[in-house]
């Protein structure tokens, strides 16, 4: 289905237009998901290149650099068994959260994601505290993040699970739970462990989240040096 609509779209819209792109990035996750690999990182490789163009030749639309994060966390999952390639996407992704991400919960999220997949758990909180969205003075949410049990979308009352393989697999309090016991079953998750968001010191916290600029600014600069980000493919 996804291969008949991307032939479409190149043809209606050019290759590197954002409906293809996203289409070219959605196969690539169809590809991931079902295991080949491959295939996955052939369509990864191809969207990547594509956003990496949009953005040096306009001005990008939120979306589009929404989506060059997305892919960028997706593809540095699917390529893991090449370190290299998979550290290099991890720096792309932290240039772009330090350059475009500080105001938008959806691409720091994916730095979040990131930071769990490698381990970095210090580092997963305090991309998740940056991402917490305030609504009325108050702790909220992550701004468009949805439970991948119930499909609600996750506030910080009702806890966040974060699935340490899955490209992405999040879950809330209660769904987390019913895991645990068996009582959902998540296909894609036999096995898998989970980071927990620790929400307690997230609602704690007063200096974080959207629009903490210059908490933001001191904390990617700590983590770009870290993992050299600047450096390119
Ligand atoms: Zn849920
Ligand atoms: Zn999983």
């Amino acid at each position: 289905m996804y291969e008949r609509a991307l032939a479409g779209r190149e043809k209606a819209l050019g290759a590197e237009h954002s409906a293809t792109l996203m289409t070219v990035n959605n196969l690539g996750t169809l590809y991931h998901d079902q295991g080949k690999l491959e295939e996955a990182e052939t369509m990864y490789a191809r969207a990547l290149g594509g956003y990496t163009n949009v953005l040096r030749t306009e001005k990008p639309p939120l979306t589009a650099l929404r989506s060059f994060a997305t892919v960028l966390g997706r593809s540095m999952k699917a390529t893991n068994t090449n370190r290299q390639i998979s550290f290099s996407r991890l720096s792309r992704l932290i240039s772009l959260v330090k350059e475009r991400g500080k105001e938008d919960s959806l691409i720091i999220q994916e730095l979040g994601r990131a930071m769990v997949f490698w381990n970095n758990d210090e580092s997963a909180q305090v991309a998740y505290s940056h991402a917490v969205r305030y609504i009325k003075g108050q702790c909220a949410d992550f701004g468009g993040l949805y439970c991948s049990g119930c499909r609600q979308p996750i506030t910080v009352k009702m806890g966040l699970h974060v699935c340490r393989q899955c490209a992405d697999t999040e879950l809330c309090g209660r769904c987390m739970a019913d895991y645990a016991h068996d009582a959902l079953v998540l296909v894609r998750c036999a096995r898998h462990t989970f980071f927990d968001v620790d929400m307690a010191a997230l609602a704690a916290s007063e200096s974080m989240g959207i629009g903490d600029r210059a908490g933001a600014s001191a904390w990617m600069d700590t983590i770009s040096d870290e993992y050299n980000a600047g450096e390119r493919e």
